[in-house]
């Protein structure tokens, strides 16, 4: 069933406040009826608040927002993220005084305050759920919308799927891709044809296994899937297969599975911030120019339907190219979503959320409701853009 998603657009006709990102964030919010739906509840504002000297983080004047209509609505909020994001929170300019709200290690203060919820999926046997998400009573999915080396994109899913986790299952996590066998060291015994394999890859994405003196080590988030190291792989020495990466998506959907089944549906807000969308994660801890220009904010109940409004909205974007690092290579298929322009064709930024609706999480299928005002002619300002730029 297709659900509404609050759009604002990044477009302003004049220069009013009222036009601006953070305006429009309000009026999201009151659409989502934030206010009236969080009296007395403990709600957490779950983020990525980045590393080191990353910039591109969200911004607090919008977090501020948030924190702002819980408290006008009567709950209590909290800022939530992994410890060590946490920690250095205040050199990005997140403090207690600029939220206004605490910032609270989502795992406890070492990573202990877990709670295991069993369900084996390839190398992992347990999601270790952050306990202080746990203990939330509502939960507001603040997550900024960028590109993400494993994955194409970080969005709603992305935030509460490595960012609910501990660092055992974040590692787990990450090393799922690794779980289906794609070197055959039989089918390859000399060592000079293995340099040979290693050197084909312009990323550096294949390495010597530390522990098998036979053995292969893709570096699956830098492999663009370019199949260089295939030309010469000996036949059925190497695969670059779409299970090792489609493993990584389908962990992230079992891990938001356990974050979510806590809170009532009717308990969950997902707000997507597309600004300063960079080519990777916060986690890198620093910024690069944008790969892809501002797209606006997105607000709704149903964390598929508005990842997947968010990512149908770069769709019909084009890579900046000037802004691409040289260390990526950026292929153009006109079918693929620029995201997969830069990551690889079998990193499909689409298919968590498609996992997500598999499992009951939500439904892909949204109704796209701008919050701008409309002119005469009721078109909004992101409709007049678009129109435009065709
Ligand atoms: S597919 Fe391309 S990027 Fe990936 S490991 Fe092979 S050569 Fe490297």
């Amino acid at each position: 069933m297709a659900t509404d998603v609050f759009y604002g657009s990044p477009y302003q006709r004049t220069l009013s406040a009222e036009e601006t990102l953070p305006a429009k964030l309000d009026t999201i919010l009151e659409k989502l009826s934030l206010r009236d739906r969080v009296k007395d509840e403990t709600v957490a504002i779950k983020m990525h608040l980045g590393f080191n000297i990353g910039y591109s983080v969200i911004h607090p004047v919008f977090v501020r927002k948030v924190v702002q209509a819980v408290k006008e609505g009567g709950g209590n909020p909290f800022v939530t993220d992994s410890p060590g994001s946490c920690f250095t929170a205040a050199e990005r300019g997140y403090t207690t005084e600029t939220l206004g709200c605490p910032i609270v290690p989502n795992q406890g203060v070492n990573e202990q305050y877990v709670y295991p919820k069993e369900k084996p999926y390839k190398n992992i046997k347990e999601w270790r759920v952050g306990g202080h998400l746990r203990d939330a009573t509502f939960l507001v999915d603040l997550a900024h919308a960028k590109g993400h080396p494993s994955c194409a994109y970080g969005g709603i899913f992305k935030n509460i799927a490595l960012g609910g986790m501990a660092a055992p299952t974040r590692g787990q996590m990450h090393d799922v891709m690794h779980h289906d066998q794609y070197w055959f060291p039989e089918k390859c015994p000399d060592a000079e044809t293995r340099q040979k394999i290693i050197d084909a890859c312009p990323f550096g994405c294949i390495v010597q296994d530390k522990e098998k003196d036979d053995g292969l080590h893709i570096h699956f988030e830098p492999c663009n899937q370019c199949k260089r190291c295939l030309e010469v792989a000996p036949d059925g020495a190497l695969k670059i297969d779409p299970v090792n990466f489609h493993s990584f998506q389908q962990a992230m959907a079992y891990a938001v599975e356990s974050v979510l089944e806590t809170f009532d549906k009717e308990k969950q807000v997902f707000i997507n911030i597309g600004t300063q969308i960079t080519p990777v994660c916060d986690c890198f801890g620093f910024t690069g120019p944008a790969i892809l220009p501002d797209i606006g904010i997105f607000g709704g109940d149903d964390p598929c339907a508005v990842d997947v409004a968010c990512l149908d909205m770069m769709k019909g974007k084009e890579l900046i190219l000037a802004n691409v690092p040289e260390s990526m290579e950026a292929q153009h298929d006109a079918g693929d979503h620029p995201l997969q322009q830069l990551h690889g064709p079998y990193k499909d930024p689409y298919l968590v959320c498609k996992m997500a609706e598999d499992l009951g999480l939500g439904s892909c299928e949204y109704n796209l409701v701008n919050v701008e005002e409309t002119d005469e002619s009721g078109k909004s300002l992101a409709d007049q853009q678009a129109l435009s730029a065709t």
